[in-house]
């Protein structure tokens, strides 16, 4: 899609307006499912946390993906896109025991991630298999040093409590079908997530019934100029061939799965803004767009660089802005950034706004969220409307009451 195309976007739909390509989609996810061609069986879960829209999940359901959810309501949503329950795993992190028996009773791969909901699943549900979330304790620390990640985090099971696991399993008579880890941080370094995967066959090794072993996600994708990409082909070639080194030792087939957000759905958005005025203060230009960290918060949450490009002057000169938005409070998209002139009334466009974009977007300063746009085969479809007024006042309960009058002060 180019630019021609997304202004005749923002013009049918209005702005602000997220828009997803889908052959960008469609091209991650082979890409990534070429990178591990060597594997038999490889499952990819697209991490529904980081754009949920039903049209998004349609086409990761079309494309042959599973999904990777954190609560019973994405898992709902997928079963709502199509997918069977079975191509569903739930990877949640403190919810309660009673939302995992029901994400269970809807059929979906349970995997837990403490010893206390381990033991009591295990003890009510001995024949329902459970993966389990470990962690490994490893995080990348510069090129090639290999830090300890620090043994307190909330995620996963600590690998020094395998005893326990293995105690609980034992107790219980429960299954253990899969070995999962997901750091949370990005694979800068293909040697730190090898070291990693080590760690995971090792714990394999001590369960018998294994199906599968999901190395969650992590897959790094460039924001701006100069940033570290993933190389998934590389880390296919490696994390495969070990991979199947490690099933035949285990004596058995298993399924490599992987669970990326990021990787399948970032560059695929663009987050398309209006600017309603250029103001100049004494040391700065300011261009200020219909939008805020209501619509999209990462720059001001993460300190995230979203490209930012005048789709309405791509020619013009270049000039230095501080991109911010309209609600009451800082919400700085960028900082003294080379952008093609800008006019008033200008179309600006987001980079790599379709993970954590709109999925993160409220209704703050009772602005509406976004309306979301598909672009497929040269098509733009409507897949949310910008919310209304009726949107803001629906869950409202409207009640009357007067206060006391003695307590309104007259003077
Ligand atoms: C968020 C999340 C992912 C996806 O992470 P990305 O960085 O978007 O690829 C995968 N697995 C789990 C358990 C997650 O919580």
């Amino acid at each position: 899609m180019n630019n021609r195309d997304l202004l005749n976007i923002a013009e049918d739909f209005g702005s602000p307006v997220y828009v997803y390509d889908a052959d960008t989609i469609i091209n991650q996810y082979n890409r990534l499912k070429n990178a591990f061609n060597n594997i038999n069986s490889l499952k990819i879960n697209y991490a529904v946390k980081a754009l949920s829209n039903v049209a998004i999940l349609k086409l990761m359901n079309q494309l042959g993906a599973g999904l990777d959810t954190v609560s019973i309501q994405e898992v709902k949503l997928g079963l709502a896109a199509g997918f069977s329950a079975e191509r569903i795993i739930f990877t949640p992190n403190g919810v309660s025991l009673k939302e995992i028996e029901d994400v269970s009773g809807l059929g979906a791969q349970i995997n837990i991630d403490n010893l206390s909901i381990l033991e009591q699943f295990g003890s009510k549900y001995p024949n329902i298999p459970v993966c389990i979330r470990i962690n490994p304790h490893v995080m990348a620390g510069g090129n090639t040093n290999i830090s300890v990640g620090h043994i307190d985090s909330k995620f996963g099971i600590s690998i020094h409590q395998i005893p326990h696991i293995l105690r609980i399993v034992e107790n219980t008579g429960m299954t253990i079908n899969g070995i999962h880890m997901h750091t949370g941080s990005d694979i800068l370094d293909i040697d730190v997530f090898l070291y990693a995967s080590e760690i995971l066959f090792e714990t394999a090794k001590n369960f018998k019934e294994l199906e599968f072993i999901d190395f969650g996600s992590g897959f790094k994708v460039p924001y701006k100029s100069g940033d570290i990409e993933t190389n998934i082909e590389e880390l296919g070639q490696k994390l495969s061939s070990r991979f199947n080194e490690f099933c035949e030792e285990y004596g058995k087939p298993l399924t490599l799965a992987f669970e990326p957000g990021k990787f399948l759905v970032s560059e695929a958005g663009h987050f398309l803004a209006s600017v309603n005025v250029v103001k100049q203060t004494t040391s700065t230009v300011f261009a200020q767009i219909d939008s805020g960290f209501n619509h999209l918060i990462r720059p001001m949450l993460y300190g995230s660089q979203h490209q930012i490009e005048n789709i309405s002057n791509p020619k013009g000169r270049e000039r230095f802005y501080s991109v911010v938005g309209y609600i009451c409070e800082t919400d700085t998209f960028a900082n003294n950034r080379r952008i093609n002139e800008i006019t008033e009334g200008d179309i600006l466009c987001f980079k790599n706004a379709g993970a954590y974009c709109f999925t993160m977007a409220s209704n703050y300063n009772s602005r509406f969220r976004p309306a979301e746009v598909l672009w497929v085969d040269q098509k733009a479809l409507l897949i949310r409307k910008r919310e209304t007024f009726d949107d803001l006042l629906h869950n409202q309960v409207s009640v009357d009451f007067t206060i006391e009058k003695e307590k309104v002060l007259v003077k």
